[in-house]
């Protein structure tokens, strides 16, 4: 795997460019595949034919498998809304918890969609 920011050879295993600072995967400079220079909004590599990824659905500073987990025990609380900037949604999410008891279905429900890569980030929203 080439680093997409500078195009330095890295590790498959390697988190952060060593060169750039950047992280593994971000950037739209080079090819991930093969290194080359690519064009910012090419869909795919001119010299290795490879798609070139759009970057994953983040989650901030935490990995999937976290905020999953983090869901999953502490979703009712909103927990995974705090540490994902939601913090309108946690709020809602602990008055639900306390009030109706609700919280945890709702919690489940966003495991779910972690876990299929649906869940969408709204810091504005309450739901
Ligand atoms: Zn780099
Ligand atoms: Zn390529």
């Amino acid at each position: 795997m080439y680093c997409k920011n500078c195009g330095e050879l890295m590790n498959d295993n390697q988190a952060i460019c060593l060169k750039c600072g950047v992280k593994a995967g971000e950037g739209n400079l080079f090819c991930a595949n093969c290194g080359k220079n690519v064009a910012p909004n090419a869909e795919v590599c001119l010299n290795c034919g490879v798609a070139i990824k759009k970057a994953a659905v983040g989650y901030g500073n935490y990995d999937k498998i976290t905020i999953a987990l983090i869901c999953f025990f502490l979703g009712g609380l909103g927990i995974h809304n705090f540490m994902l900037g939601e913090t309108k949604k946690g709020i809602v999410r602990i008055v639900l918890s306390l009030c109706f008891g609700i919280g945890a279905i709702i919690a489940l429900i966003d495991f779910v969609k972690i876990l299929t890569d649906k869940y969408e980030i709204n810091p504005d929203k309450a739901f």
